[in-house]
């Protein structure tokens, strides 16, 4: 399998991690939408948020989320917006679940 964020978090291709633990790693979006654009992913491949669930590793899917709100607190100081996209209708391109951080800017409701 060729997964392209499992090559960043393997250190195949190089990224400035933000954040990183035995579980989960961060780093900012390579085409950013806010001021703030973070990705942050497990380390282990689950193709979206439905495969983790699936995996039912509650532990892991509790850090991804306290690592992305611990990120958009510290850089929205007026608020930020957590999205998982998933699947082709939910917009997602890289098949390695991530949460995107947004934030630095008013953000547009509905989303598109
Ligand atoms: P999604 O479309 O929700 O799957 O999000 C994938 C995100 O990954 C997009 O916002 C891309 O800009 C971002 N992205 C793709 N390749 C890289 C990379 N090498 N480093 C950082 N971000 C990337
Ligand atoms: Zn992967």
């Amino acid at each position: 399998m060729d997964c392209i964020f499992c090559r960043i978090a393997g250190g195949e291709i190089p990224a400035t991690p933000l954040y990183r633990d035995d579980d989960v790693l961060a780093i900012a979006d390579i085409n950013p939408q806010a001021p703030t654009h973070l990705l942050v992913m497990p380390i282990a491949h689950h193709a979206n948020i439905g495969a983790l669930s699936d995996a039912a590793d509650a532990a892991l899917t509790a850090k991804l989320f306290a690592v992305a709100s611990q990120l958009g607190r510290e850089r929205g100081a007026n608020g930020y917006r957590l999205v998982m996209n998933t699947g082709a209708d939910g917009g997602q391109t890289v098949d390695h679940l991530h949460v995107h951080v947004l934030a630095g800017r008013p953000l547009g409701w509905p989303p598109g």
